[in-house]
């Protein structure tokens, strides 16, 4: 076991022992970012202060026997526990490897530093589990009594109300969760800030800087109203400033113990606090650290005497895609403007809170207004419908939490608990950071959740082509699933032989291609991959003119569908018709269109099907791929012949499920009895069977039946066999994003 770790003894694989940020920190000396130095004491060490102080006996039962809804006991419970482990002697041999890296660090630094003492909880920084501002920061810690103290505090830190209820409501067992102690050089910042690599309202093509004078602890608790620079990643020049007044900052005091309060001289107040070189610097530094972990971050910055230091990189856990405002002209009086910190229209009436006594006054559906929230007034901003500030920016404290509960806020409008009263009615856009008076029309179209960054990517299955627009604006890697059926029945309406008959296979080709065009164009550059027909005989019979050309049969689930009835003679023409309004489509330029066919039995008929296609012009190529559907058991148990012939795989395991299992997808009966179910471990194997094949043979492979819309932990057992996409419904995304962000977390993907 290690008590103590240097930043470069540690990478993003130490979580466990480093914590979050420490992992990070060390990640990040690591790949050359300009980190102070500094070691951290390991989650272990902390583990075993508790053991050997045989605290972690004593601590456990408390919070297992605490009501978190009862605020009482909750602060009174959470506060016994900081002071027992406050008044707790620690070991001896555990101060001595304390110290002797703090000597080690002056060494290093010729003389004793000041250092910043950060917990690193390591349930921390994981995606889809935002601790944000839970945990403390010892800022300006000298000596080594002092240290030892501040590790005691941080260890503490693990057991604020507010941390024991998060943990508790989020479902994070306490005894998971431990505590790393990073201890870092202090930077003697003249000014610093935070840095979003995409802003925090979901845009990521901007990298959003806040700045302020001193320490960066007034920007991130929210204490004073920073500068606000905006960086265009595609121009890489900055494309907004907004310049805040700064009246103090915080600084390390004049005598050389703690820090102090300053006041800003006038001049100095309005100024540009970071000048556009250095801006452009750490917007590019912010990038490096983007790519180099794959996720937008999150990060603190300072400069100290013209060097730049990078206190901190995290993921960012919640981008929100936001809402559109439809309507662009409203008409109403705008009362105050701020920065739009949590995107969403609401109206309500005010309540002001200038004080926590006044926290009770605010009930379900009020605009909450207070010059800054604080942790303290969380469960106020529970039922606040929105929270609108005087002060603030991006990443204070409001906007943290207003994200991550999915309310609205406007943070930062300077004076908003001036200009209204308790009980007056405001609409609050914060798409726009707008306040206005009393009930105003604002139309807005609801796109989303908040959703991580993951690299397995996330299609949608779209049938309807008139919701291709709407559903093009989430942050979507493409259209993994689009049934050609849909496009049939509702807008052509006719069987394709029928078609041909009357000669009107010119305008049947364009119907179909119409509504492709629609998706593709929605979803351009991003790829959409249209499944070709999958009707049944029975389905088929339903279209104009369907009777004359469908055979009766017993088990259409199991008959003339999907493949084959592409080859054979009788359909072969109609199939042309589809190629030919994909050729079509392709040809107009939307070359982000692929294929996909549908319940595949057996390798011949994707040749032959092949031949037919490219008679028709459309050969599989760099920019044309076709997939085939793993649905049919013959698929999953020879995946890696199937994979030489095309480009990918897509399982759907609707059916595979039913032909795995033998039960019919349709019958009621048995799926009350809950024999369909595509968890079942057997169903599981043939898509581990599928994944496993397509990856021997450097093929995608993808999945579009429900499974995962349906259950999105199912998500996590796909990520698990290294699956490349998976396509779900649109209200199933946000939550399957979700648990791919965690699962790939996990598996280290
Ligand atoms: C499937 O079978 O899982 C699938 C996606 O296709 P369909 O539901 O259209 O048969
Ligand atoms: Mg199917």
């Amino acid at each position: 076991m290690k008590y103590i770790l240097w930043f470069n003894e540690i990478s993003k694989n130490d979580i466990p022992s480093a914590g979050g940020k420490g992992a990070n920190l060390g990640e990040m000396t690591q790949v050359g970012l300009p980190v102070p130095p500094g070691f951290v004491v390991t989650a272990q060490t902390y583990a075993e202060f508790l053991r050997r102080t045989g605290l972690d006996k004593l601590i456990y039962p408390i919070l297992s026997s605490t009501n978190v809804d009862n605020t009482e006991q909750l602060e009174e419970n959470a506060k016994r526990v900081r002071n027992m482990i406050l008044s707790a002697k620690v070991p001896m041999d555990i101060q001595m490897y304390i110290i002797e890296a703090y000597r080690k660090l002056s060494n290093q630094l010729g003389g004793e530093p000041f250092v910043a003492v950060r917990s690193s909880a390591t349930a921390e920084d994981l995606p889809g589990a935002s601790f944000a501002g839970q945990q403390e920061t010892y800022l300006d810690v000298k000596g080594e009594r002092d240290l030892l103290k501040a590790v005691l505090k941080c260890w503490a830190s693990l057991f604020t109300a507010r941390a024991v209820f998060y943990r508790t409501k989020q479902g994070f067992p306490h005894e998971k969760v431990k505590i790393a102690a990073v201890i870092q050089k202090m930077v003697e910042s003249e000014v610093s800030g935070v840095m979003f690599t995409a802003s925090p309202t979901g845009d990521t093509s901007k990298v959003v800087i806040e700045a302020a004078y001193g320490l960066g602890e007034v920007v991130v608790g929210g204490k004073v109203t920073p500068d606000t620079y905006v960086f265009d990643k595609k121009t890489g020049g900055i494309v907004s400033k907004h310049i805040a007044k700064q009246t103090w900052k915080l600084s390390r005091s004049k005598s050389g113990i703690g820090i102090e309060r300053y006041d800003i001289t006038e001049d100095m107040q309005q100024r540009q606090k970071l000048p556009d070189d250095k801006i452009i610097e750490l917007a590019k530094l912010g990038l490096k650290t983007e790519s180099h972990y794959g996720y937008p971050q999150d990060m603190e910055w300072a400069y100290e005497k013209g060097k730049l230091y990078i206190v901190q990189a995290r993921a960012i856990t919640t981008l929100k895609l936001g809402e559109k405002i439809k309507k662009e002209e409203v008409k109403g009086h705008i009362i105050t403007k701020g920065l739009p910190a949590s995107p969403g229209v609401v109206t309500g009436p005010v309540k002001i809170v200038l004080d926590l006594s006044e926290l009770e006054k605010v009930q379900k559906g009020d605009v909450l207004v207070t010059k800054m929230t604080n942790p303290d007034m969380v469960p106020a901003m529970k039922k606040a419908a929105a929270i609108v500030t005087d002060e603030g920016g991006m990443t204070c404290h409001a906007a943290i939490v207003s994200r991550e509960l999915g309310i609205p806020s406007v943070v930062g409008t300077g004076n908003i608990t001036e200009l209204v009263n308790d009980g007056d009615l405001v609409t609050v856009d914060a798409t726009k950071g707008l306040v206005y008076k009393g009930k105003v029309e604002i139309e807005v179209e609801s796109l989303e959740g908040e959703v991580p960054e993951t690299k397995t990517k996330v299609y949608l299955n779209l049938g309807i082509p008139d919701m291709a627009e709407k559903y093009a604006k989430l942050p979507v890697d493409g259209v993994g699933l689009m049934r050609e059926e849909f496009i049939i029945a509702t807008s052509i309406k006719k069987h394709p032989l029928k078609a041909i008959e009357e000669s009107k296979e010119g305008e049947w080709i364009d119907k179909l291609a119409e509504g492709i065009t629609r998706v593709c164009k929605a979803f351009y550059p991003r790829p959409v991959v249209m499944r070709f027909s999958d009707f049944k005989t029975n389905e088929y019979k339903g279209l104009e003119g369907g009777d004359k050309y469908e055979p009766e049969e017993d088990n259409p689930m199991l008959g003339w569908r999907g493949c084959s009835r592409y080859y054979s003679p009788k359909y072969e023409p109609a199939f042309r018709l589809e190629l030919k309004a994909v050729r079509k489509v392709r040809d107009s330029g939307l070359d982000n269109l692929w294929v996909m066919l549908p319940f595949v039995r057996k390798q011949e008929e994707v040749s032959k099907i092949l031949g037919i296609m490219k008679e028709e012009g459309l050969e599989r190529g760099d920019k044309f791929k076709v997939w085939i559907m793993a649905e049919v058991p013959s698929v999953a148990l020879l995946s890696d012949e199937f994979a030489d012939l095309v480009d990918g795989f897509s399982i759907g395991s609707n059916d595979l499920t039913q032909l795995v299992l033998g039960v019919d997808r349709d019958s009621e009966m048995l799926g009350k009895m809950g024999l369909f179910d595509e968890r079942d471990p057997a169903v599981k194997k043939a898509i581990s069977m599928i994944i496993k094949g397509a990856r021997a043979k450097g093929k995608t492979v993808s999945l579009c039946g429900q499974a995962p819309s349906n259950y999105p932990e199912f998500a996590r057992f796909l990520v698990e066999q290294g699956i490349t996409s998976i396509s779900v419904n649109p209200d199933a995304f946000a939550k399957v994003k979700r648990v791919v962000a965690e699962a790939e977390k996990e598996v280290g993907r």
